[in-house]
């Protein structure tokens, strides 16, 4: 095994890891969907001299080297780019993470009652163990968009709020196993008033009260995007602070240090860019997820505001750039060692962790990393002194997972599984070692430096 990080940085660098770590843990705990993370990641690129793509196109201005960019896609996803030395054709330096977590979403129709309460219904999105929803205080962000087009955007649960809850049978009275929760078993407690003045739902109408003085109808519920979510900041994790316990590291760790990584990049070489996806939990499916064709778009448009667009070179930018697809794995679990192999897979404070493959069972639905490709990565961290570790996930045969790798790979590009190694992943509170947050970072970093040779 190789060494601890902690044993490896000095004091000035374990100062810089947790001034790193505190403003991540601020991102975190502010960003808790999709939406809110592309408003703090436009609202951080326009502090960095990024600049719209939309208004550039508008305004017919003209792209020239070093010239930083950013394009939001229905405000849950986005590109950010920054415009290299050499012709875009040459290929593009891209880190790619996914910003949707496991979580629960309301239904469109949430409200009803049941045995004097007033309950909201959810469904869950990603992949979650549905007991560890129950029992714990959750906060409910989102937007509701009204029929004349305003929008209220939503956020209880969080700071000085009342929390919502989902319950759960006491122990006394339990006879099954307690993870024998059911999908339509995760309702929410909204409320246990009743309205005297109503006829009927006395207890939902109290709520809907409530929401009214807020201009919102029940109707209105139908045109929302709510996300059940924990409820409360990230916070430091252990008695010696090493580690970090939030919602959604999986993927905004990989976000966050990303965007960092390329608000340091001035005037590069070749282009770098940097992508924020959603619906990755889910397949990446739909408009806003990475089979979505607004990416390719969006670098065509970049690349005709810089003079260089044509189909062939659009093509060949796509097939000669690299990409880190920045994604978490899971780390070697000291009370779950079993479903591990030790020695071959991610530990925590080892550094960024890199796949070669991911996928399940004989390596199905994988993305491939070209070995030519991994030893350029190599010698680009070693100069840069960056720790990494190249591991596997979980024992051969034990399970597996898929990232954007493989659909990015479909260009022709170079594609690596590159991210923090995490404990609990997809359980509500997460954790990482602010070691490998720092060293992620850093590795993106060194990453958009790095000369193309496709
Ligand atoms: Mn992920
Ligand atoms: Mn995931």
């Amino acid at each position: 095994m190789k060494t601890n990080l902690w044993e490896k940085y000095s004091d000035e660098k374990e100062k810089a890891v947790k001034e790193f770590c505190d403003d991540y843990k601020k991102f975190l705990s502010e960003c808790k969907t999709e939406r809110e993370c592309i408003r703090y990641a436009v609202s951080e690129a326009e502090k960095n001299g990024f600049k719209s793509l939309k208004d550039l196109i508008e305004k017919n201005k003209k792209l020239k080297a070093g010239d930083k960019v950013y394009a939001v896609n229905m405000d849950k996803a986005m590109i950010l780019f920054v415009v290299g030395k050499q012709p875009i054709e040459k290929g593009i330096n891209i880190v790619g993470s996914h910003i949707d977590s496991p979580r629960l979403d309301l239904k469109a129709k949430p409200l009803y009652e049941s045995q004097g309460f007033c309950m909201l219904d959810t469904h869950y999105y990603g992949g979650i163990k549905k007991y560890q929803w129950t029992a714990q205080p959750l906060a409910m962000h989102g937007v509701v968009v009204r029929k004349d087009g305003t929008k209220e955007d939503i956020v209880f649960g969080e700071g000085n709020d009342a929390v919502l809850a989902i319950t759960d049978l006491l122990p006394h009275l339990e006879r099954d196993d307690r993870k024998d929760i059911k999908g339509e078993d995760l309702n929410v407690l909204a409320g246990n008033i009743a309205d005297q003045e109503a006829k009927k739902s006395q207890f939902k109408n109290y709520i809907l009260n409530i929401l009214k003085k807020k201009g919102i109808a029940e109707e209105d519920f139908y045109s929302a995007e709510i996300e059940i979510v924990p409820a409360g900041p990230a916070r430091d994790c252990g008695i010696d602070e090493s580690m970090i316990i939030g919602y959604g590291h999986d993927d905004r760790v990989c976000a966050y240090t990303g965007l960092q990584a390329i608000f340091e990049t001035e005037k590069p070489e070749f282009s770098v860019m940097k992508l924020l996806v959603d619906k990755e939990e889910i397949g990446s499916v739909g408009a806003t997820g990475m089979h979505s064709k607004y990416f390719e778009n969006a670098i065509a448009e970049i690349m005709n505001l810089a003079g260089q667009y044509n189909e062939l070179a659009l093509r060949r930018a796509l097939n000669k750039s690299n990409m880190l697809s920045s994604d978490v794995t899971a780390a070697v679990d000291p009370n779950y060692v079993s479903p591990f192999n030790v020695e071959t897979d991610a530990h925590f404070a080892k550094g960024i962790n890199f796949n070669k493959f991911t996928g399940a069972r004989g390596k199905s639905g994988a993305n491939d990393a070209n070995p030519e490709f991994i030893a350029q990565l190599r010698d680009c961290f070693d100069k840069e002194e960056v720790v990494y570790q190249f591991t596997e996930m979980g024992k051969v045969d034990q399970g597996g997972g898929g990232t954007i790798a493989y659909i990015m790979a479909k260009h022709g590009m170079n594609v690596i599984d590159a991210g923090v190694p995490v404990l609990n992943m997809h359980a509500p509170w997460e954790i990482v070692s602010k070691v490998d947050v720092y060293e992620t970072y850093r590795a993106y970093k060194a990453f958009y430096k790095m000369p193309i040779n496709n």
